[in-house]
């Protein structure tokens, strides 16, 4: 079926009327996902990189019992001096995990290891190094305070509170805080999947030799890591030639298997428009062009169940319009709490050459210099330099009708690692 979805709005950009703007771009492709709603039970070892799908609350204190955050000897407080010294008699020991069974009375103590249960009756520990002691008693002086080096019962979670909602990628923090609930398995919203291949006659992949008027497929590579690292499925079909057939059968294939897919070259005006002519056959697609450099040509819409997202072949365009598109409906398809975009002002060190009319996705190298956020432009910045964004940790973006940018002036940065999380 035929669903008409995207439907694209032009601005009124007295350059270009016909072009969106990023931000209708991202909002019209962010409206029209749908979160799946097929879920997992997964054993915590494997929900690295998922998302969570139920609230947590936890079943226990953590931690468990109040125990002593130094190694020392556990104290009654009322037996702190107020001045000068005194004897506490020593009757035993906490071990971390062999807990001391009996309870301290006055003028007495129990030496304590870190993580060892308080005994009863004790509320205080002394640092081992600021006590005297022998094989039966301690001397301890003045200046303790009341409850010090405890660990409360509850200081980290309380018994029954929330700890983690629906929508949260689990990360290495997540795993470490669901074990010390001792939450064995949670439930996780299905892995999104994702199909992709490449179009275009002059590509080579990797390990095949190259002809004259050849270049190899970066673009599958590049999609490869980008899809790795936001933690989707994906199916991986290769090199589609430029013959309307190929790419129409490759289509329908992916609309089978995936939720998402995902093509590179062959939308860009001018083309061989062997890649629009299949589209337009197999569902609604919209051919977008998009007020951005680099990336102004997109193509997006619905191949039967599947969002269909066309990004241009040049391989820094595929980076940028997968940032920018692609991954927010990736995370909003998979379930994620929706993601503010993390952006952050530095000076450009060197001036920048910018026309208005586009928002400019330039690379970046972001770094500190006397406390203070800089960026330096990667050099040359046409959309074939894919060793410029190598080079950048960062998109230096420029505002769709900002000109020139004078060196010294703030600039807006997102780092790379936004698109990590
Ligand atoms: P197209 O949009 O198909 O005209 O491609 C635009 C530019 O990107 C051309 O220079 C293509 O050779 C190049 N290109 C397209 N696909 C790839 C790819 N998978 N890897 C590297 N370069 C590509
Ligand atoms: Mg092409």
């Amino acid at each position: 079926m035929k669903t008409p979805i995207f439907t694209a709005k032009a601005t009124t950009d007295q350059l270009d009327p016909a072009l969106l703007t990023v931000q209708q771009a991202q909002t019209q492709i962010i409206d029209a996902i749908t979160p799946l709603t097929d879920y997992d039970s997964v054993a915590i070892r494997d929900a690295l990189q998922r998302i969570l799908a139920e609230t947590i609350c936890s079943p226990i204190n953590v931690p468990p019992y109040a125990n002593s955050a130094m190694d020392g000897y556990a104290v009654r407080s009322v037996d702190l001096p107020g001045s000068g010294t005194i004897p506490l008699k020593l009757i035993g020991t906490s071990w971390a995990g062999r807990p001391f069974s009996g309870s301290v009375a006055v003028q007495e103590c129990v030496r304590i290891m870190t993580g060892a249960k308080m005994p009863v009756g004790a509320d205080t520990v002394i640092m081992q190094e600021q006590v005297r002691a022998t094989n039966d008693s301690i001397v301890i002086g003045a200046g303790h305070q009341r409850g010090q080096h405890v660990r409360h019962a509850g200081e980290d979670i309380q018994q029954g509170s929330t700890v983690l909602f629906p929508g949260k990628k689990i990360g290495p923090a997540e795993l470490g805080l669901l074990a010390s609930l001792g939450v064995s398995h949670i439930k996780v919203t299905r892995r999104v999947s994702v199909a992709f291949f490449s179009t275009g006659d002059e590509l080579r992949s990797v390990g095949e030799p190259l002809a004259d008027g050849q270049i190899y497929d970066s673009n599958r590579y590049t999609l490869f890591g980008m899809l790795q690292q936001a933690g989707v499925e994906f199916i991986d079909m290769g090199v589609v030639r430029d013959q309307p057939d190929a790419i129409e059968n490759a289509l329908l294939e992916a609309a089978k298997h995936a939720d998402v897919i995902l093509t590179s070259g062959g939308v860009s005006v001018g083309d061989a428009d062997f890649v629009k002519d299949a589209l337009d056959k197999l569902g609604k697609i919209n051919f977008w062009r998009i007020a951005m450099k680099p990336g102004k040509p997109l193509a997006v819409g619905k191949i039967g169940n599947a969002v269909f997202f066309g990004l241009p072949g040049n391989p820094v365009s595929v980076m940028s319009t997968f940032y920018q598109f692609v991954l927010p409906a990736l995370r909003k398809l998979s379930g994620q709490t929706s993601h503010s975009p993390l952006l952050v002002r530095a000076i450009s060190k060197s001036p920048i050459t910018k026309r208005p009319g586009r928002t400019d996705f330039q690379r970046g190298i972001l770094f500190s210099e006397n406390g203070t956020l800089h960026v330096d432009a990667t050099g040359m910045q046409a959309s074939h330099i894919l060793s410029g964004m190598s080079r950048a940790n960062c998109f230096i973006i420029l505002a769709q009708n900002a000109g020139n940018i004078a060196a010294g002036s703030e600039v807006e940065v997102q780092p790379f690692v936004d698109f990590w999380s």
